[in-house]
């Protein structure tokens, strides 16, 4: 099926688009939408039809859960039967925004958003074009990122299009996307309430909240940029195999030019930071990544990201694909610091690194 692509701006919601999208996904069709941390490909989250043509759309094993997406707090009663105390807290805080919760689904929401669990993923986003496609479809939209299983998150509209032309319907075009990393997720049916996915909202912010959470063992603190083998699932993973280096980034990128390979070197940089993307409100991201130098003597490529976790997060999803667009054999990426507020970009890059 051709792929079509509509533009859409925040200033003007009352427009076709969101017309042709309704149509779409009133007969199980597939729409891609930018939110405030990544595309989404959305379907009625009460077609079993529709979902499960994003599984085949994407590649993605039928046992990983999607999340539902809803215009607001009260859109969660038709998805999911209980509504706890630290849910409701959370949602006052969060929402709209990047922050996902786990609750106890009800019977109407099939199982192939699920992975057959009891439990449903939920979140309100906060991009204006998003809000008003669940507005004005009237549904619920089941939405993982908008690309094919295992590949890096598209932050772009022409990302989506790369990744999925042909086999999705329509895909809304809202400029680049602001927040540029995925949710961060919490199940809220446990005590203490567990980090499922560290995301745009840090744990800090959601410890503040509600209290502790208890942590998965993959997400401890650890100094080595690497887990053991197979602990961790490949995703987020650029074409290019990607490797995280600690200091030696240099002597390293040399090595692996020295033996006649492309290098893609993703440097951490102190540069300020612009205050656009501190917003996780929707705007679009001012920041255009951008490969900085070409040393002469060396066939590296080098792109200096922001010190600052939230910034670096708006980045890193393009810079990747902008690396693999560039045809480079390798990506090195300097590992950021052990603390808390880059746990999330440290989760990406350690899923990014496995093979
Ligand atoms: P994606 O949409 O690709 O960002 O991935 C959504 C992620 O949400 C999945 O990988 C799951 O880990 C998580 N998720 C969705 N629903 C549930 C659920 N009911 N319980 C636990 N995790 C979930
Ligand atoms: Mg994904």
């Amino acid at each position: 099926m051709p792929t079509e692509v509509m533009r859409v701006s925040a200033d003007d919601l009352n427009q076709a688009a969101f017309q042709r999208a309704k149509a779409v996904l009133a007969v199980d069709g597939l729409v891609a939408f930018p939110t405030e941390t990544v595309y989404g490909l959305g379907a009625n989250a009460f077609s079993a039809a529709a979902v499960a043509r994003i599984f085949t759309a994407k590649g993605r094993p039928a046992n990983n859960p999607l999340i539902v997406h809803v215009a607001d707090v009260a859109g969660v009663e038709r998805v999911a039967t209980e509504w706890p105390a630290n849910a409701a807290r959370l949602a006052e805080r969060f929402w709209p925004g990047p922050l996902t919760l786990v609750l106890p689904k009800r019977a109407e929401v099939p199982d192939a958003v699920t992975g057959g669990g009891p439990t449903v993923a939920v979140r309100v986003p906060a991009h204006p074009v998003a809000l008003a496609l669940l507005r004005t479809s009237g549904l619920p939209l089941a939405a993982p990122s908008a690309n094919r299983s295992s590949q890096v998150s598209p932050t772009q509209a022409a990302h989506v299009l790369r990744s999925l032309e042909g086999r999705i319907d329509l895909i809304l075009d809202g400029g680049p996307t602001s927040g540029g990393i995925e949710s961060t997720i919490i199940d809220v049916t446990t005590e203490p309430p567990r980090l499922l996915r560290p995301g745009l909202i840090t744990t800090a912010q959601v410890e503040a909240v509600i209290g502790s959470l208890e942590r998965p063992v993959t997400m401890v603190k650890t100094s080595a940029p690497l887990p053991a083998p197979g602990m961790l699932e490949r995703h987020y993973a650029p074409r290019a195999p990607l490797e995280c280096v600690s200091e030696a980034g240099m002597s390293r990128a040399a090595e692996l030019c020295g033996s006649g390979l492309r290098v893609g070197w993703v440097k951490l940089a102190p540069i300020s930071v612009n205050q656009e993307t501190q917003d996780q409100v929707g705007r679009p991201n001012q920041i255009t990544p951008l490969v900085a130098g070409l040393d002469a003597g060396l066939n590296m490529l080098v792109v200096e990201m922001p010190l600052d976790p939230t910034a670096y997060s708006a980045q890193i999803y393009a810079t990747l694909h902008e690396l693999d667009d560039a045809g480079v054999d390798r990506i090195l990426v300097d590992w950021p610091p052990e603390t808390d507020d880059w746990l999330a970009v440290r989760d990406r890059l350690r899923r990014a690194a496995t093979q």
